[in-house]
């Protein structure tokens, strides 16, 4: 299956991500991640985007395309993948589908984490005592709300207009929350099989 996890900053994204991955035998495609390590190693790319990310705003379409559709071709996505951090543009909506068309395949559903707005900021206000992410400061935290509010959130529209949108309730335990993508997922299997 080709899934797509979508929501705010602190919405639990990769955390549940890790885990459906590990369930299911899917590679974890995070572009955070893949820029962080970049960014660790100090390659070229690297270099060339930590400004951004300590800033809290977005790499360019052009670069996050281009290392998603690499990351797409390794042997271990050809049957499926999760995700994680991307599409957060309509441009990059776009060229995912234009990338995956070329081989005749589709997103398969989208799974969209519902949490409330005082949840994240404590969430991720929390996460910065611990995940050294130059990024978890209050004022970056603020910074990328509001650019993914005006980026990434209109598409959910998009996937929802397309029948793929899955919505959920993000709130509570982490064990919980990865039970109801269990029971989306288990849906959704059932639907495409
Ligand atoms: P979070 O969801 O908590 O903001 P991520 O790890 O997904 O964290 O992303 C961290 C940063 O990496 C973003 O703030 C942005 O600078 C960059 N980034 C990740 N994915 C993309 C993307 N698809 N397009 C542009 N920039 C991205």
């Amino acid at each position: 299956m080709r899934l797509i996890i979508l929501g705010p900053p602190g919405a639990g994204k990769g955390t549940q991500a890790e885990r459906l991955c590990a369930t299911h035998g899917i590679p974890h495609v995070s572009t955070g991640d893949i820029f962080r390590a970049n960014i660790k190693d100090e390659t070229p790319l690297g270099k060339q985007v930590k400004d951004i990310l300590d800033a809290g705003g977005y790499v360019t379409d052009e670069i996050t395309n281009q290392i998603v559709a690499d990351r797409l071709a390794q042997p271990d996505a050809a049957d499926g993948f999760l995700l994680d951090g991307y599409p957060r543009t309509m441009a990059q909506v776009d060229a995912l589908d234009a990338l995956l068309a070329r081989d005749g395949h589709h997103v398969d559903g989208v799974l969209r984490l519902m949490v409330d707005d005082d949840e994240l900021v404590a969430r991720l206000t929390e996460r910065a005592k611990t995940s050294g992410r130059v990024d978890d400061s209050e004022q970056v935290i603020r910074e990328r709300q509001e650019i993914y509010n005006k980026e990434t959130h209109p598409l959910a529209q998009t996937y929802a207009e397309r029948g793929l949108l899955h919505e959920l309730d993000g709130m509570g335990e982490v064990d919980e929350v990865t039970r109801r993508i269990d029971e989306t997922l288990d849906q959704l299997v059932s639907r495409t099989a």
